[in-house]
């Protein structure tokens, strides 16, 4: 049932195919800070828009080097036709390299597409105005759509996301348990495809993994592995890294994904005003960095860890990624004051396997020589 569930993000271009024979339409979006709940009570189906590993060469006559890998492989993916099922796009202020990004994709992509704007901090004025932003981003969806939208079918859309965060965290629970047939690695899978297929078919899935796992109930052998935390931004790298990880007789316990624990944390809150409540919701909860005070971010991931018992921290991020290259100080300082130790790597590096097994069994082994 997982290695279905990993097939379904390869898959994702048919399942779109077949989500527009049915009259429907598909909004691709960049990072965790665009509410897709909004997209799916327009009438739209939300598709995250990932980069692939391939080879980046058209985006470079557009793009300047030091800019990510995801952007450059985003618009290489656009520029080679392979988000030809796309019919709108949403792209979320989550960076400054994004804005730029933004115009650059808007000239030479013909998808229509819009930039949110999100504030850099998540008080009531900063709700207020990203409220107001989100009332924007409900008019262009709902010209893209041309269906009514109103407050009940975001309190449906809500819901239904609202029981996805709850299906997720169970399911990623179920990694940490000694002998759990569930690893860090298929739960990377179920998050990649909670991102391209509709949440209430993803809640079926999880419905399907929760009682797959309660009739095999795990056999603790009495080996017990080092467990990690991974703070990382970046699915596809991490999969390879954390197979590697696993493979080595790790076990990834806790992430930091925008899509995954970070994601799943907490339900959203629906007071009167379903709009205001998801403005608040995706505001606070644990933020990407460039987003809130870093010592604070720094603070819940730290807890993160502690609360998952892990032995160490994997971070990964891109090159090139300022906003988590900005955060990584406050981080490694609150790490280190809680005892724990850290492997930092580049996204890049897991395109060499050889190497990354290298560095990861020498973390292992100095972890291990430090329990002994
Ligand atoms: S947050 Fe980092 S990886 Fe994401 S778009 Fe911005 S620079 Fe790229």
């Amino acid at each position: 049932m997982i290695s279905q569930a990993r097939e379904l993000f390869y898959q994702r271009a048919r399942m779109a195919a077949e989500w527009k024979e049915k009259g429907g339409k598909v909004i691709g979006y960049f990072n965790s800070l665009t509410p897709e709940e909004l997209i799916w009570a327009s009438g739209l189906m939300p598709m995250q828009i990932l980069h692939s590993s391939g080879k980046i060469t058209k985006s470079g006559q557009y793009l300047p080097e030091f800019l990510c890998a995801h952007l450059k492989g985003c618009l290489e993916q656009a520029l080679n036709g392979e988000l030809a099922y796309v019919d709108g796009v949403v792209i979320a202020h989550a960076c400054e390299a994004l804005r730029g990004f933004f115009g650059v994709w808007n000239r030479n992509v013909g998808i229509r597409s819009y930039f949110l704007q999100a504030p850099a901090t998540s008080g009531k004025e900063a709700e207020n105005y990203y409220h107001e932003e989100l009332k924007l981003l409900w008019d262009f969806l709902g010209e893209l759509s041309g269906q009514e939208s109103s407050p009940e079918r975001l309190r449906e859309a809500i819901e239904i996301y609202n029981e996805n965060r709850s299906l997720m965290k169970q399911f990623s629970e179920l990694r940490k348990l000694p002998g759990s047939p569930v690893s860090g690695r298929d739960v990377i899978s179920v998050v990649k495809a909670g991102l391209v297929i509709p949440k209430d078919v993803h809640n079926d899935l999880l419905r399907k993994l929760l009682a797959w796992f309660r009739e095999s109930p795990p056999v603790p052998d009495g080996t017990d592995k080092l467990k990690f935390t991974l703070f990382s931004n970046t699915l596809e790298e991490s999969d390879v890294v954390v197979q590697v990880i696993e493979e080595l007789g790790g076990r990834v316990v806790s992430d930091n994904f925008g899509y995954g624990l970070r994601y799943c944390w907490e339900p959203i809150k629906v007071g009167s005003d379903p709009l205001r409540s998801l403005a608040g919701h995706y505001l606070k909860k644990i933020p990407c960095p460039g987003k809130y005070p870093l010592a604070q971010i720094a603070e819940e991931l730290t807890e993160m860890a502690k609360s998952s018992g892990s032995d160490g921290i994997i971070w990964i991020t891109e090159k090139f990624c300022d906003p988590y290259l900005f955060e990584y100080p406050f981080l490694v300082d609150r790490i280190k004051a809680e005892g724990f130790r850290m492997l930092s790597l580049e996204a890049e590096e897991a395109g060499n396997l050889p190497r990354l097994k290298m560095k990861i069994e020498a973390f292992l082994e100095s972890l291990q020589e430090n329990i002994v």
